[in-house]
């Protein structure tokens, strides 16, 4: 019973979003989700009002909240707005990105793929050092980047993995990186997540793999894998390939986590090409609510909402477009709360 509420931040998002949240808050209201929603506004919408896609009451609220649902953003393109997600990873120091990837519609060449991306999220490449220098005739003809790895946060994002490795029930967390060429900036990363490792002996099992290996073994035999962690640039690639994996976008949560923030989502974008026409599929969403719940130690209510999930796309064979079946965001909302 939902007896004592915790404050959350809702943005619906743009595009699909207030569609796709609608369906979501409704199931999760059935369910007696312990969520009290504070809704504030992101995306086109606050760029009207604030000119900020994330603008300052929603950081506020999410800082008090320390919780947030979000829908999909429109991010207008070169209008010289900083991304969404990297002002969110800046702010609330979301050094964890969390994709689980499960096959939900069966009979697939992926069927029965249950595997979790964990990436490190602020570090890696994507700090972004980069500039132009003079090759020959051409001052602009050779395009130099770095980036940095630390110690810290590379032993921080693999001690998450087996946490969650353990706190899931999975059994083994594979180390991804390419030290066998980047022996230093990819090593670090291999050294800190050995030494993290030792401390799961006995409870989860470690395993290493170069990161171009593990693409291919991610096409011919992803059932091997049980969690992958990994730093950031490689992380952003294979979880795009595991979403790819098991039905695309529309099935894909992702959850945003530091230490004194977490932010779920889908995730897809705002889909402007089917907005307001009601076949959005929401599952991405909701797949995203459950993990929030889970997170929030109310585990009993994310493993029935993926039952119903389940039941309604497995057995029932309910679909959306975009699953190959012809059902509205209504329809298949109605078909979810009632499988719950
Ligand atoms: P998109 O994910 O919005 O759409 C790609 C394709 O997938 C489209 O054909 C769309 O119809 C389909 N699709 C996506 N989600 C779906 C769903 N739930 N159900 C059915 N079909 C779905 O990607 P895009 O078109 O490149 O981006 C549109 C906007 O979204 C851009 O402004 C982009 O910046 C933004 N975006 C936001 C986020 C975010 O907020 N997390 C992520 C990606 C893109």
């Amino acid at each position: 019973m939902a007896d004592h509420m915790i404050p959350a931040t809702l943005i619906e998002g743009d595009g699909i979003g207030p569609e796709i949240t609608a369906s979501v808050v409704e199931i999760l209201a059935k369910i007696g989700a312990p969520f009290e929603w504070d809704h504030q506004s992101g995306g086109l919408g606050a760029i009207e009002k604030f000119g900020a896609p994330l603008p300052q009451p929603t950081l506020d609220s999410i800082r008090k909240t320390g919780l947030a649902l979000k829908g999909p953003l429109t991010t207008p393109v070169g209008a010289g707005f900083k991304s969404v997600n990297v002002t969110m990873r800046q702010e609330f120091g979301l050094y964890a990105n969390l994709r689980p990837t499960r096959t939900v519609v069966p009979g697939g060449r992926f069927d029965k793929v249950d595997l979790v991306v964990v990436r490190e999220n602020i570090e890696g490449l994507y700090a972004a050092m980069e500039h132009y220098l003079p090759d020959g005739d051409d001052p602009k003809g050779l395009a130099y980047g770095a980036g940095f790895n630390s110690r810290r946060e590379c032993a921080r994002i693999v001690r998450f993995a087996f946490d969650y490795a353990v706190a899931n029930g999975r059994k083994k967390v594979t180390l991804v990186h390419k030290a066998n060429i980047l022996k230093i900036f990819s090593g670090i990363f291999l050294e800190e997540g050995r030494k993290v490792a030792k401390e799961y002996e006995g409870k989860v099992a470690v395993e290493e793999r170069i990161v171009d290996a593990c693409a291919m073994q991610l096409v011919t035999d992803p059932w091997q894998y049980d969690v992958i962690v990994t730093t950031n640039l490689f992380g952003d690639i294979l979880s795009d390939l595991t979403a790819g994996l098991v039905g695309g976008l529309g099935m894909a949560p992702g959850a945003n986590i530091g230490p004194n923030a977490a932010i779920f989502e889908a995730v897809h974008g705002s889909a402007p090409d089917i907005a307001g026409k009601g076949v959005a599929n929401p599952l991405a969403m909701l797949m995203a609510a459950s993990m929030m719940l889970a997170h929030v130690g109310r585990q009993d209510l994310s493993t029935r909402v993926d039952n119903a999930i389940d039941r309604v796309i497995r057995v029932e064979g309910v679909r959306t477009r975009d699953l190959g079946g012809e059902t509205g965001t209504a329809e298949l909302t109605k078909a979810l709360l009632a499988a719950l």
